[in-house]
Formats: C-alpha cells, structure tokens, sequence
C-alpha cells in the first residue's frame, strides 16, 4: 500500500466502523485490517470520512469576505460586488483561489465546484494545492451586444477544451450561464447545445430569490424552470445552484428530467433569499448536493457548518425534526455533491478515488461518542479535521497543508484584498 489511515472509525454503507483504511494507485483498495504502507496517517480517536464536495462556490471571491455585508442579494451585488470585481487583477483571482483551496483543505474539503472569471487561474491554484474540481467559466451576457455575447459563450466553451482532464484528471470542466436573468435567450440555448456537444456538465443559478421568479414570469411570461424548459436547457447532464422558490410541480419536473441540486443554504440565508424546500427535493428523488456559494455570501467555505444547517433548516421550513436526518445530510454533502461533480468519490468503498478528510473525535464538543454519524453533522466543525487526503495524496498531515504555503498565501490576500478595495474606492 502507499498510504494507511490507521486505527479510525470509518464512515462506509451509513455507518462508522472501526477500520484501516489502505490506499494504492490513489484508489481506496481496502477497508479492513491493513498492514504495511509507504506512508502511514495515525487515525486513532478520529472519525474518518469521504472528504467533502462543496457542489457550489466562487473561491475567488475569498478576497471579498466581509466586504459588504447585510445585504439583499440585489443590492448586495450591484452597489458592492459587482464594483470591486471590475477591479480585480488576475493575480488577485489566483490568490482569492488559493485561500479557498487552503481553507477548504484545512476544513476537509476535497473536491469543489467553481463558477467565475478568470478561470485559469482557479485552474492553476487547483492544479498546484492538489484539489478536486469541477470548473466553468461563468458567462454573462447581460448588458453586452451580440458579438460580445458570442465571445461570452466561446469563452466559456474555449475553457472547457483546454482544462477539461488537467491537473492529473482532478480537474473537470463544465459550461456555466451564470442565470437565466443574466444570460439572453439564445446564449442559454446555444450554451446547452454546446454542453451536451462537448459532453460536459451545465450549471447555472435557479430560482435562488422571489424577485427572480417576478421579473421571469414579467419578460417570459414564465416562472424559471418553465423558461429554460422552453430553451431544451435541460436535455443534457444538468445541475442548478439554490432552488430556493420552485413550487412542487417544478421539483418534479426537474427530478423527471434528472436535474441535480446545489443546495446553499447558509447564503440564502444571509441573503434572506428564503429557504430551499430541500426535504421535498431529496423525496422527489432528486440528486442533492451541499454548497457553501460564494465566500463573500456565506462567510467561510466550512462544509461542516453548511451540513448543518441543511439538517436544521429542512427541519425548520417543514415543521417536521425527523426530516433531513443526520446521514442523509452527510450523504448529500459528501456523494451527492460527488455525484454532480461527476466524480467517483464521495463514498469510502473499494475501487473509489481515495479523497478523505480525518476529523479528531478528541475534544468536548464531541464528547461522549453515541452517535459519530450524529457528531459529524450537528457537532463537528472544519476545525476538527486533522488530515486531509485527494486521490491518494496527502494534502493536510496534523493539522499541517503541505502541498500550499499557508502563510505565505493569507499574508498575499491580506495585501492584494487591501489594495483592491483602495483601487475600488479611489473609483467611487
Ligand atoms: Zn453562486
């Protein structure tokens, strides 16, 4: 074996069991009693379980954390984000990446959705931290003639050929209209055509505010779902962040059509977008991952946090405690979130893609251990995780990233997030 993550409890089949974990060829190869390996991870006393996939962010907007705050989304982007990004440099998109990457690392995260500009550079930090994922160039065409709005497209399309299978295959590609409200009708049609063309994954934001399915239903005479619908948006291999306002024919539209589920629930939060009828989703069959969106929306990229509050807000919208329970929110934060990835982890089997994330169980808060499927969700948070392992690799040992410079890296986004927002201000 290359790697033994010995003596845990391992979360496999919606259960911890106490077990070795062997890895070869960065594929989990036993789950067992494991002997002999290159290199050994001591997982005594933690819980050890299928890192997990943020199914929906923009890391590089980590630069952007705590800038405008008590916002509706509207307003949130339109007179604070949307200016600050017009400033953005792209080194300061490859630094805004790597803090995410050594945040989501540090609060095990192993494989990630991305949706924004300056898309090789996202690439690149990915590509050197040792990260899964899977990534768009986000196109918006709103405000732009049609010549600009065909490079939009090509943009997003050029990407996708040239990254697709990089970094090792750990980086996949996907097309990414940003909106049905900042996409024009033929861009969303012609993006969905050429989707299934290049045989990738379609993501787009859906339905995530009220006002959103207003203004739909005033320019298409069409509620959301319905509107892209008519644009055979939906006829490839689909997934849409948020959710927030489909009503019940809609979930089963979209599950009838095997569309998949980012559900973000602390930024629809923040946002007071509302919340996503996530129980009724997961009934309907519909494949649900968990996001964290943007970390300018959230605040932080820790999937722990995000979990819970799936389980706890599914509780609260339905008035109902046993729904969402315990595993079903690890399911989905771990292999939903793989499933609409594309990615074969998620899951600690045999024959799986070794992504891992070890969570210490030495601490008050997850004291006494009854119930560790328990803990994982509504106990644990990022900062309890101790290693963290993608495709057999070691990215995080005690505590330690070894594949990013931590330091060195929150020192540059400290500096670059300082002189960005001067530069947007100047402006102002
Ligand atoms: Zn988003």
């Amino acid at each position: 074996m290359e790697l033994l993550i010995e003596d845990g409890h391992v979360y496999t089949d919606g259960e911890a069991v106490e077990a070795d974990v062997g890895v070869r060829d960065g594929r989990i190869a036993e789950v067992g009693d494991v002997r002999d390996a290159d290199r050994v991870l001591d997982a005594s006393g933690c819980l050890v379980l299928p890192g997990m996939v943020n199914a929906h962010t923009h890391a590089s907007m980590s630069l952007l954390r705590g800038y405008a705050d008590d916002l509706p989304l509207d307003r949130w982007l339109e007179e604070h984000i949307w200016p600050i990004e017009a400033h953005l440099e792209p080194q300061d998109i490859r630094v805004g990446a790597e803090l995410a990457a050594v945040e989501m690392i540090r609060t095990g995260t192993t494989a990630f959705a991305d949706m924004y500009f300056g898309m090789d550079e996202v690439a690149d930090a990915v590509d050197v931290s040792g990260l899964r994922a899977s990534l768009g160039y986000g196109i918006i065409t709103v405000g732009k003639d049609d010549d600009e709005a065909r490079e939009e497209l090509n943009e997003g399309v050029g990407f996708v050929r040239e990254y697709d299978g990089a970094g090792d295959g750990r980086i996949s590609t996907m097309l990414c209209p940003h909106a049905p409200y900042t996409c024009d009708e033929q861009t969303l049609r012609e993006a969905a055509r050429a989707a299934r063309d290049e045989g990738v994954t379609l993501h787009t934001h859906l339905s995530e505010t009220d006002g959103e399915v207003r203004d739909s239903v005033d320019s298409h005479a069409e509620r959301p779902p319905a509107y892209l619908e008519s644009l055979d948006f939906f006829d490839g291999d689909v997934y849409v962040a948020h959710g927030v306002h489909l009503d019940g024919d809609e979930i089963e539209m979209l599950a009838n059509r095997g569309v998949g589920v980012a559900h973000c629930p602390s930024a629809n939060m923040k946002l007071a977008s509302g919340t996503a009828p996530v129980a009724e989703m997961l009934d309907a069959g519909m494949t649900v991952g968990i996001g964290t969106d943007g970390p300018a929306s959230n605040n932080t990229l820790d999937m722990f946090k995000e979990t819970r509050h799936t389980a706890l807000v599914a509780k609260s919208r339905e008035g109902d405690a046993s729904v969402v329970p315990a595993r079903e929110a690890l399911d989905a934060a771990t292999r939903g979130g793989a499933e609409l990835l594309g990615t074969q982890s998620g899951v600690i089997a045999e024959g799986r893609p070794a992504d891992i994330a070890v969570v210490d169980l030495d601490a008050p808060h997850l004291t006494p251990r009854h119930s560790l499927v328990s803990h994982a969700v509504y106990a644990a948070n990022g900062g309890d995780v101790v290693h963290t392992v993608v495709d057999g690799e070691v990215l995080m040992e005690d505590g330690h990233v070894e594949t990013v410079d931590a330091g060195r890296v929150t020192a540059e986004a400290e500096e670059r997030a300082r002189r960005l927002a001067e530069r947007t201000e100047a402006e102002a």
